[in-house]
């Protein structure tokens, strides 16, 4: 199975309101490439499991520049 996230491949374009004060936030990326920051001895297998991310799915955190709220969304992963 051959799943890419639209987002991380610039395919779309997110946007995420912020719940505090309703500007927009800005995709800070998928969370999986944080959690390899933080355990580089585990295999892309397992971290994509953490969080609620699978194999289908991408998990991104979005940050709001206004209130430095942030909010993680889940991607539903394409096919290419
Ligand atoms: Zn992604
Ligand atoms: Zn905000």
């Amino acid at each position: 199975m051959d799943l890419i996230c639209p987002l991380c491949n610039g395919l779309i374009e997110y946007h995420v309101v912020c719940e505090e004060c309703g500007s927009d936030m800005t995709d800070a990326g998928a969370l999986v490439n944080y959690l390899d920051n933080y355990s580089p001895y585990l295999s892309n297998d397992i971290t994509q499991q953490v969080d609620g991310a699978s194999y289908d799915k991408c998990v991104h955190l979005f940050q709001c520049d206004v209130c430095n709220k942030d909010k993680r969304v889940t991607i539903k992963r394409v096919r290419r």
